[in-house]
This record gives C-alpha cells, sequence and structure tokens, in this order.
C-alpha cells in the first residue's frame, strides 16, 4: 500500500464531513466519453460549434442531430461502474455524505448515493424552451427533430450548454458544503470547468484535506491536492473502500 494512500484511508476515517466531487471522467468505465484527454468527445467535435447555447439557439435541429442524439444513445446503454458503487458504499458507511456532479448521466443516483448535487443539470430531463414543461429523455418522440413541446416549443436538455449559468441553489449549496467539509474527493474531473473547478479550492482554502483520484495529473494535481491517488477511479475506490471496512472493524 502506498503512503498516500494510507494516508487517504486514514484521513477519511477521521473526517466528519467528506464531499466528493465528480466528473466525466468517473463514468468513463460506464462507457461513457469524456469531453477532454484521450477519447474524449472533443477530438470529434468542436465543443463550441455544438455545446453552446448560442450554437443551440442558432441551429437546434443540427445540435440535436449532431450532439443530443448520441448522447443519449450512449447514456440510455451506461450502468453505474465500481466507482459509482464505491461512493455509494462510503455512504452507506457513514464515510461520505454529499456527491456534487459536473455529470448528467444520473449514475450516482442509479448506484444509490441520495445526496447527489446536479451541479450542471440532468440529462434525464428535456425542458421546452418556450413555457419550461418537462418530460422524461426516455418518453421523447424523435420522430421530428428538433422535438417538440405541445406548445410548439423546442425541447432541449434540462442540463446547461456552454454559455449559460450554473443553477443557483447547486452553486450555492455546493459553495456552502465545500466550505465546511474535513474531506473533499476530487474524481474524474480535469477542473478545467468553471465555477465547479473552483470548489476543491474553497475546500483547501476552509481547511480541507484534497484526495484526487485520477490516472493523469491535473491543474489540481501539484497545486491543490494533498493525496493524489493515480489511477483509475474503477480500480482505486474499491479498494478505498475495503480498506475503510477493514479500517472500520480493526
Ligand atoms: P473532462 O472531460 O474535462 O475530464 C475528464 C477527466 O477524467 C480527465 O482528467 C481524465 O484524466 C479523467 N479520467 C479519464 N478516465 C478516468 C477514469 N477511469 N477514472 C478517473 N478519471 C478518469 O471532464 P470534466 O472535468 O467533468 O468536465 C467536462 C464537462 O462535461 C462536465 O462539466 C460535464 O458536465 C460534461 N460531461 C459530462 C459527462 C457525463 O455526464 N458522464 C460526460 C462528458 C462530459
Ligand atoms: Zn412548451
Amino acid at each position: 500500500m502506498s503512503d498516500l494512500f494510507a494516508d487517504a484511508v486514514e484521513t477519511l476515517a477521521k473526517a466528519k464531513k467528506t464531499v466528493a466531487l465528480t466528473g466525466a471522467g468517473i463514468s468513463v468505465e460506464s462507457g461513457i466519453p469524456p469531453f477532454r484527454g484521450k477519447g474524449g468527445l472533443w477530438e470529434k467535435l468542436d465543443p463550441m460549434k455544438y455545446a453552446h447555447i448560442d450554437a443551440f439557439l442558432e441551429d437546434p435541429e443540427t445540435v440535436w442531430n449532431v450532439l443530443i442524439k448520441e448522447m443519449k444513445m450512449v447514456l440510455d446503454k451506461a450502468r453505474p461502474n465500481t466507482a459509482h458503487i464505491g461512493l455509494a458504499d462510503l455512504e452507506r458507511m457513514g464515510i461520505l455524505q454529499t456527491v456534487i456532479t459536473q455529470n448528467v448521466d444520473g449514475l450516482h443516483q442509479r448506484a444509490g448515493n441520495s445526496d447527489v448535487i446536479e451541479f450542471h443539470g440532468s440529462f434525464a430531463w428535456q425542458r421546452c424552451q418556450t413555457c419550461d414543461w418537462t418530460i422524461e429523455t426516455s418518453r421523447v418522440d424523435l420522430s421530428e427533430i428538433p422535438p417538440r413541446c405541445r406548445c410548439g416549443g423546442i425541447l432541449r436538455p434540462d442540463c446547461i450548454f456552454f454559455g449559460e449559468m450554473i443553477p443557483h441553489d447547486a452553486l450555492l449549496r455546493s459553495q456552502q458544503i465545500s466550505a465546511a467539509c474535513d474531506v473533499m474527493l476530487v474524481v474524474g474531473t480535469s477542473a478545467t470547468v468553471q465555477p465547479a473547478a473552483s470548489m476543491p479550492f474553497i475546500a483547501r482554502d476552509n481547511g480541507a484535506v484534497v484526495i484526487e483520484i485520477n490516472p493523469e495529473p491535473t491543474s489540481l494535481t501539484r497545486r491543490i491536492s494533498n493525496l493524489p491517488l493515480l489511477g483509475a477511479a474503477g480500480t482505486i475506490l474499491p479498494r478505498l473502500v475495503k480498506a475503510m471496512r477493514r479500517h472500520q472493524n480493526a
């Protein structure tokens, strides 16, 4: 066992309030490609062309055809992986209280975490641009693209595009929880999308220990992370759960 891993176990065992901040990387092992990094969606698409609100407003048909339909197909098939299950186990063991996720895939809730802040909204629902009516994504009729609401308005995913504001309650609560935690577990995020990327800074500034799980170094690794654990989330998190169980039973 590496020193960093052993320190992470000791730190988690002592903590009273632990929060996890997760990004696209935690869902890679569920078959959902991340945006950046190896195999990322941005290798194929220009984000500003397809994932910016201005692009959607200008040409919703193209954004639906190129990005949203593809996302729906990928997310329909995805199941929680051992990393999501590891975080749910940590909650059941009384170690983890809240997950702040940048993901829109709903996999933390499906794995069993009960307090999940969806920082960028959720892909599980579509919302009418005109009247705000919502419908489950699984029930949307895709025979016409873009799909429309009964009022004639265009449906869009209930998550944010680049250029849109973070839902106010999600932002406020995330900032409060980040400032009040003893430990922040940062899992599978390149920490480049603001303001989500500022949460580890808020935690550190308020005295928390930052444990980072990622196979690659990120902008946080040397500046902010006290305990960087290099590796895939689907491997490291179950290992951490096992070690915490042993620690609790000792
Ligand atoms: P990102 O795409 O910028 O970065 C992904 C990070 O995950 C990288 O640092 C990479 O090294 C790491 N990673 C890759 N495989 C991993 C693994 N097996 N275990 C742990 N880490 C791994 O992701 P981001 O920082 O979350 O920012 C992208 C934005 O895109 C987010 O805001 C999110 O809203 C959105 N997004 C969501 C999903 C999803 O819902 N699953 C997927 C793609 C993008
Ligand atoms: Zn409508």
